[in-house]
């Protein structure tokens, strides 16, 4: 059977729930071969973050080359960028390498309410990496971030947002309900569960709705960086977009299910892979 090197850029999270620790637990359960470069280290327990320490630009720079020079990447995920300067060298790496499977996880902001990239980088993530993502995987106040709006509130504002993104040069948006109101716009709001509602927008075709069970749980630290590393080790293994997002899905929510079953601090508490 072939091997796949998914690759993650991302930040440190010594929790283990989020980040690029969170990325190489999902590529390994997901049979990826996983790799990391980091761009900041931050001091983080399942109750938030007390400080980032950024990664040189230059050094993001170095490991990229280093890396890049002797191994074959089948898929990318890009998390925390923390600066302007790393959004710049890494965008500049896609290109010199001519990277494919780009998954884009524009984290601004944690849970926690702090930030992880300056308000000063998001420019720079809207021009220069936007266009070089064949996935953006925004949840709503960040894609609201991104086009300078207000949040989405149902699944028609969602494919709405989504395909703006689109326009700004993303090959393809799926823009994560989970912080919409249970029930906005979803079209089995009737029945007595909460449902998780993500929409996917192509090129290709009309908006495509993923909807899954809301788990109910408090343990949900990393749930962004879980879906979109997921959908990087699943992209070249299934050879679409649509069918890695939908498995992907299926993970994250077996692994919100499991959540509960670890014991990791007195926050909020991260997956189980
Ligand atoms: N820490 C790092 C390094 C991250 O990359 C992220 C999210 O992408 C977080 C923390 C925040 O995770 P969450 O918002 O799920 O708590």
């Amino acid at each position: 059977m072939r091997s796949y090197n998914i690759l993650s850029v991302a930040g440190s999270d010594p929790s283990g729930g989020a980040g690029v620790q969170a990325d190489l637990k999902t590529f390994s359960a997901l049979g990826g071969y996983g790799m990391s470069v980091l761009t900041a280290l931050t001091a983080q327990s399942t109750t938030g973050v007390t400080g980032v320490h950024e990664v040189p630009a230059r050094f993001v720079g170095e490991q990229l080359d280093t890396l890049l020079s002797d191994v074959r990447v089948d898929a990318v995920k890009i998390g925390m960028l923390a600066s302007a300067e790393i959004v710049g060298v890494v965008a500049s790496a896609i290109d010199r390498y001519g990277l494919g499977n780009v998954v884009l996880d524009p984290v601004m902001v944690a849970k926690s309410g702090d930030r992880l990239l300056a308000d000063s980088a998001t420019e720079a993530l809207r021009t220069e990496l936007l266009p070089r993502a064949d996935l953006l995987t925004p949840n709503l106040p960040e894609a609201a971030d991104l086009l300078g709006s207000g949040e989405a509130r149902d699944i028609d504002g969602m494919a709405e947002q989504a395909e703006r993104l689109r326009a700004m040069g993303a090959s393809r948006v799926l823009l994560k309900g989970g912080h919409l109101a249970s029930g906005d716009g979803v079209a089995d709001s009737g029945q007595a569960e909460a449902r998780s509602v993500d929409v996917l927008v192509t090129a290709a075709s009309e908006p495509e709705v993923f909807s899954a069970r809301r788990v109910a749980t408090r343990n949900t630290h990393g749930t962004g960086c879980t879906l979109s590393s997921a959908v990087a080790a699943l992209r070249p293994q299934r050879g679409d977009f649509p069918t890695a997002v939908s498995e992907a899905k299926t993970y994250l929510t077996a692994a919100l299910e499991q959540a509960d079953t670890l014991e990791v601090g007195n926050g909020r508490g991260p997956l189980h892979h």
